[in-house]
Formats: structure tokens, sequence, C-alpha cells
């Protein structure tokens, strides 16, 4: 991206390295602050069955409501709260707030709905974790069963065993796991073979248009039949289209998390749109 000076004399690479370097410093500078005034805040999107529409699930989503710095989406301070330590925290306030939102009980079938959340592999492997996470939990007095963990592919690039053995004692406590982002990352066959998941949730890099339809499809149909197999539930991330629904469902997959259902709400939005 090395470009012509400006008539200052910084080049555009510069300026965009700067501002970049600014953000940082100004996330770290109020990071702390933000979590006390409640600046974060809780999102959820529901999980839908293909097969008729029905709530199966949500998942918690941050966002940050900054009144210094703006609205933020997770992308834009997760990977620096991943270097710095601060994504413990974040994860940590988002149980919390988790816990206090349930239970949620779906309509008609007067079961608690399965709350899905995503833990950085920093947290995971923070010690201490497991007994932290009980602790929460269990002073709320929630079932394991209605927590799902969510854990992205990379987050085994490191210490492999490490993150497995976690994972592996928090599903004998009963919580769910689900792998998150499936087959954008590293052997994840390999690590199918090893993880006692019950969910795997496909990347929505597979409904890509970038990619030749058929292709897509056959790679998908692959996926699911394995699944299946596993007897694991899959669901499919970012499905926006109501043609993309019909192939899913064609191929028969069980659930679809997207913006064809819903986008993610904040919390009482959420609650209110579902009658929970
Ligand atoms: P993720 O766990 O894979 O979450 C799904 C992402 O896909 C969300 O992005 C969601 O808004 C987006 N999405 C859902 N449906 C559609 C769709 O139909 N089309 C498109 N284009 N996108 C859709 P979001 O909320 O921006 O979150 C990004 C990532 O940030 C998450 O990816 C997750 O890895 C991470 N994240 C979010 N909240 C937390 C948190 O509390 N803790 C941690 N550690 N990570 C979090
Ligand atoms: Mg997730
Ligand atoms: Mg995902
Ligand atoms: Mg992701």
């Amino acid at each position: 991206m090395k470009e012509s000076p400006d008539k200052e004399g910084i080049s555009r690479y510069d300026q965009v390295f700067r501002n970049a370097v600014e953000l940082k410093n100004r996330i770290e500078q109020h990071e702390d602050e933000a979590l006390a005034n409640r600046e974060f805040q809780l999102y959820l999107q529901p999980k839908n069955r293909l097969a008729d529409g029905a709530l199966a699930g949500a998942e918690a989503l941050v966002r940050w409501n900054s009144p210094k710095l703006g609205f933020l989406p997770p992308d834009s301070f997760i990977p620096l709260f991943e270097k710095n330590g601060f994504i413990v925290q974040l994860d940590f306030y988002m149980l919390k707030r988790v816990c206090q939102t349930y239970p949620m009980t779906v309509p008609g079938t007067g079961e608690a709905l399965v709350v899905s959340m995503n833990f950085s592999r920093v947290t995971i492997m923070r010690e201490g974790f497991i007994e932290r996470l009980l602790h929460v939990v269990d002073s709320a007095r929630i079932p394991h069963e209605a927590i799902e963990v969510e854990v992205t592919e990379s987050a085994f690039v490191m210490d492999e065993d490490a993150v497995i053995n976690k994972l592996e004692t928090l599903k004998a406590m009963g919580f769910r796991l689900a792998m998150d982002d499936f087959g954008t990352g590293y052997s994840s066959l390999n690590l199918l073979r090893k993880l006692p998941i019950d969910v795997l949730k496909i990347d929505r890099g597979f409904l890509s248009e970038n990619t030749d339809p058929s292709r897509s499809r056959s790679v998908l149909k692959g996926v699911l039949d394995m699944a299946g197999d596993l007897g694991l539930v899959t669901v499919c991330e970012g499905v926006e289209t109501e043609e993309q629904a019909s192939m899913l469902r064609e191929l028969g997959c069980p659930v679809a998390q997207g913006y064809v259902f819903s986008k993610p709400l904040p919390e009482g939005e959420f609650r209110t749109r579902y009658g929970l």
C-alpha cells in the first residue's frame, strides 16, 4: 500500500497505520471505563430450524456502544483484547449478562432456550477458567445444558491438546460444545475426530457467491452427511437469502443462523420479538 506522500509528506499507508495505532490507544484507554459504564452490550441472534422456522437457540454477540469511540463491531476490538488480555474480563462479563437474562422459555414448548457464547482461546487457557465459569453459572442456578460454548477452529492453533482438555472437562460437566467457523481453519477434520462436540457451525464462506455453486453444494453435502453420521447438529451460519435456506433444507441441514431469519438484536428486543 506504499503510495506517494501527500502535501504534508505523510503517505496514505502511514496515515492508515497512525489511525490504527491511535484507535488502539484510545480503546485501551477506555476499556475498563467501558466495562464499568456498561457500554458493552449483549446482542442475541436466533438460530432457527430450517424445516419450520422455529426458534432453536440463540447466540450471544457483543457490541460496544462507546460515547467516545462510536458504535464498534467485535472484529474491531476483539483481536486487540486478545492481545492485551482484556478479553478474559469481557467474556466473563458477557457470561454474566447471559445468566441475568436466563431463563428464556420458548413459547409453545416450555423449554429453556439454549444460549451459545463465544469464548476466546485466551479466556479458555487462562488459569482458573473452568472454576470461574462454574462459579458464575452455578451461583445463577443455571443448568449447564443451557449454555453452549462456541470455540473457533483457530483456537487450537497453539496448545491443541491443552484446549481440547479444557473442553473435555466442560463437556463432562454437562455444558454443550460447538465448533465455530468450521471449514475456515486448520486441521478441521482432525479436530472433529478428537473433540467431543455437540454442534458444528459451518462457516458462512461455504455460501459465498464467489465460488462455483455446484462445487459448494457438494462440499456442503459432504460436511452435512459426515456431521449427521457423527450425531452432530449442524448449524449453517450467514444464511441471507431464501434460496440459500431452501438449498440447505434440501441438503438436510437442520438449523440456520442468518439475516434471512434475523440480524443480532439487542437482548431486550430479542425477547420481545420471540415472546421470551
Ligand atoms: P461468530 O461467532 O462466527 O458470529 C457470527 C457472526 O456472523 C456475527 O458477527 C454475526 O453478526 C454475523 N452474521 C450472522 N448472520 C449473518 C448473515 O446472514 N450475514 C452476514 N454477513 N453476517 C452474519 P459479529 O457479531 O460481528 O461477530 C464477529 C465475531 O466476533 C464472532 O463471530 C465471534 O467470533 C466474535 N465475538 C462476538 N462476540 C464475542 C464475545 O462476546 N466474546 C468473544 N470472545 N468473541 C466474540
Ligand atoms: Mg460464534
Ligand atoms: Mg461463526
Ligand atoms: Mg467468526
